[in-house]
């Protein structure tokens, strides 16, 4: 359904994406994990064409379902965005219009990709804010986003990304302005949604609990880069690359450790500015590092579906 390759983005001097290559299958939940700042929500910016001005995308291909995404003028990706790609941004209080109520943000996309009256667009929008679990749609449809908590916010962004029946579903870090309960509903209403609409779903999140609850397969971003792609079972049986098994080590396990002990946290911080992409981007934090790192650093299959940038073999 999404198929991109070699995706580059800068800003000026500053490449922040740099080759990033995945691929979304239809029903599948395709999770791209990192730290803040490793250009995980840029590369969704760049997949939907909403950079914003003065940034630079490349790419070998970005294709969707068929059609190649990079030869799409602005009016033709306008056309895709909102009805076969929806998206669900990071922070719904600032994604939703604050001057508008809910029935007049969720009725205006499908009004404008499928037409139609404003009663069943409303009608549309009741059924869906009813299917993403909010009570009394007729009620809420009439009210403005500062009349809702968190949780529902959310919950109308996912429904109006999905008011048009989208393919593919982008959500860049949707639970991560939740607290922990409402995290879990979301999520459960997001797998439960995809299963039964076969959306494609490309899921950006830092958190690796999410990952292991609904991800098929997962790529691994650090520093503008994927640095290492596997099915979720592998990548968590077998992580390879330093910063995957930094990260996984890094997640407290309820058991794992003795009262008091420290967790084990990848020493440094994600660089501010992306490195200039010679050698091994990871390398100042790596403990693994070798001179050959600062060179170059090979792409390796470490099994079908399996691959990480890395001068180690496993
Ligand atoms: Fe570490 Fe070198 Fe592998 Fe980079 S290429 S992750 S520095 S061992």
């Amino acid at each position: 359904m999404l198929d991109v390759a070699g995706l580059r983005v800068s800003f000026g001097a500053i490449e922040a994406v740099h080759g990033v290559s995945l691929r979304v299958r239809h029903g599948e939940t395709h999770c791209l994990v990192g730290e803040s700042g490793c250009g995980k929500s840029v590369t969704a910016l760049a997949i939907m064409g909403l950079l914003a001005r003065g940034a630079r995308r490349r790419a070998e291909r970005i294709g969707f379902d068929g059609t190649d995404l990079l030869a799409l003028s602005d009016r033709g990706m306008g056309r895709l965005r909102g009805s076969r790609i929806g998206m669900i941004f990071q922070e719904p209080m600032t994604s939703l219009n604050p001057a508008y109520t809910v029935s007049s943000q969720l009725t205006e996309v499908y009004r404008r990709h499928r037409g139609g009256t404003r009663a069943a667009a409303t009608e549309r929008a009741a059924a869906l804010l009813g299917r993403v679990g909010i009570s009394a749609p007729g009620l809420r449809l009439g009210q403005f986003p500062h009349q809702l908590s968190g949780g529902l916010r959310q919950r109308v962004m996912i429904a109006m990304a999905l008011m048009c029946d989208p393919d593919l579903l982008i959500a860049d870090e949707p639970t991560t302005a939740l607290d922990v309960t409402v995290q879990a509903g979301i999520l459960r209403l997001l797998a439960a949604l995809q299963a039964e609409m076969g959306l494609a779903l490309l899921l950006i999140t830092h958190d690796l609990g999410v990952v292991a609850r609904v991800a098929h397969q997962v790529s691994v971003m650090y520093a503008g880069e994927v640095v290492e792609s596997a099915p979720v079972a592998a990548l968590f049986a077998r992580p390879t690359h330093p910063y995957t098994q930094g990260l996984l080590a890094s997640v407290p396990v309820p058991g794992k450790l003795r009262r008091g002990q420290p967790l084990d946290p990848i020493p440094g911080s994600v660089p501010r500015i992306p490195p200039d992409f010679v050698g091994c981007g990871f390398r100042e934090r790596c403990r693994f590092a070798m001179p050959a790192c600062a060179v170059a650093v090979p792409l390796r299959e470490r099994a079908p579906g399996h691959s990480y940038l890395c001068q180690l073999t496993p």
